[in-house]
């Protein structure tokens, strides 16, 4: 019989979203009436906005035409989508040839855990987003550090704790906690990183949503980060492309193994190896996002949710929380508790549903993350309900 892979017997059962959703059922099975509000979910809300909209059509409808029908492109993305994410995410600072377009980050995250295989050392943040730690064990990673990342840190990591690692994960702004690095936190993550000669995989899928000047939008704008670190990202949830799945991870030609050989190269090969390449529908949307017209309508579309996370923000001021102001995520603390027991009470006083901080790792115990992907009338009307909250925390 077919052995199963023994990796996979090293996975946690429980992933936080089935158990959610677990509970969520119980909890309608016996309130049918119950009418649950979602502040729990990662996922866009809002709908596409208009030039972006028609960009999407633009390129389904070509697929109609025999002039402009297309098959499979290059494995790599679009060679003017390359570019136009060079010039105008990354200002020049990465070539077009360093960005490989794809179906999503997580998606790219699995692959370039691939790339590195199981012989490799890793840290991470604690709380973080789980395919990094739950990935890493499918490949057979079993050299795992965990860096804690707490109000008393700041949210960002002891790194000494790193040594010696060779892939170092960093998310910022931070899934779950929305905490977002500073430039002299992330030149010191970069310098840390080329004194131990390690590969930073930085994950910046939220970038759209950093205000503050201070933070970085990229990992590039540190010098000698080309060196050591290679970034992805995504249209996700700058343009609300969740569903139509379209992202980038940028890999400097800089950027080279132990032994010499370059990551560029390895990398291009695993891309045409195992990746067909983008959709050429989404790729043509991408363009539109990044696109004059498209890049004003992001704007209105992060401006949507940062205001939704303001609002919650203002209406939890009797509580220790955190993010929220360069982020999609509000990260709550509620001492003496736990997080499962916190979100449970949110669930039964409040029909709210939340996401325990404890699934993004043991740095999230007491701990709630809200997710500012909502409509309006969502939000206003769970603030509302938050005028219970102090009958049972
Ligand atoms: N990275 C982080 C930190 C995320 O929170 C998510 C999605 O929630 C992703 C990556 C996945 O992005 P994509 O939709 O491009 O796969």
């Amino acid at each position: 019989m077919t052995k199963r892979n023994p990796n996979f017997a090293n996975l946690k059962d429980h992933y936080l979203f089935p158990e959610i959703n677990q509970r969520k059922k119980a909890f309608l099975a016996e309130h049918p009436e119950a009418k649950l509000i979602s502040l729990g979910i990662g996922d866009t809300t809002e709908p596409l906005l208009p030039h972006i909209t028609s960009t999407l059509c633009q390129g389904a409808s070509s697929l109609g035409e025999r002039d402009t029908y297309t098959g499979y492109g290059p494995e790599q993305g679009y060679s003017d989508l390359r570019e136009i994410i060079a010039k105008t995410i990354y200002r020049g600072s990465v070539t077009p040839d360093e960005v490989f377009i794809s179906d999503g980050a997580k998606c790219d995250i699995g692959r370039l855990q691939l790339l590195f295989g199981s012989d490799v050392s890793i840290a991470l943040q604690d709380p973080a987003y789980p395919v990094y730690l739950d990935g890493s064990i499918m490949q057979g990673v079993s050299r795992i550090t965990l860096l804690p990342c707490t109000p008393e840190n700041d949210f960002f990591p002891d790194l000494t704790k790193a040594k010696g690692c060779d892939l170092l994960y960093f998310c910022s702004p931070n899934n779950p906690t929305g905490a977002t690095a500073t430039r002299q936190q992330l030149k010191s993550l970069v310098d840390f990183a080329r004194e131990q000669r390690s590969i930073i995989i930085y994950d910046s899928a939220y970038s759209a949503y950093i205000q503050n000047s201070d933070c970085p939008k990229s990992i590039f704008e540190i010098e000698g980060a080309k060196e050591v670190a290679l970034e992805t990202s995504s249209f996700s949830k700058m343009a609300g492309f969740t569903g139509v799945r379209l992202g980038w991870t940028v890999v400097p030609k800089d950027l080279f193994f132990e032994d010499g050989s370059s990551v560029h190269k390895d990398w291009s090969r695993l891309i045409s190896t195992l990746f067909n390449g983008a959709s050429n529908i989404a790729q043509n949307g991408g363009l539109g996002v990044l696109s004059e017209r498209g890049l004003e309508e992001v704007k209105t579309h992060i401006a949507f949710y940062l205001e939704n996370a303001r609002l919650l923000k203002e209406a939890l001021e009797n509580f220790e929380v955190y993010g929220g102001e360069n982020a999609p995520y509000l990260w709550v603390k509620f001492p003496g508790k736990s997080s499962w027991e916190v979100f449970q009470e949110f669930l039964e006083e409040l029909h709210l549903v939340t996401t325990p901080g404890s699934g993004f790792g043991p740095s999230g115990e007491g701990f709630l993350r809200f997710s500012a992907f909502s409509s309006r009338e969502n939000v206003q009307k769970a603030i509302k309900r938050f005028s219970k909250i102090s009958t049972f925390v």
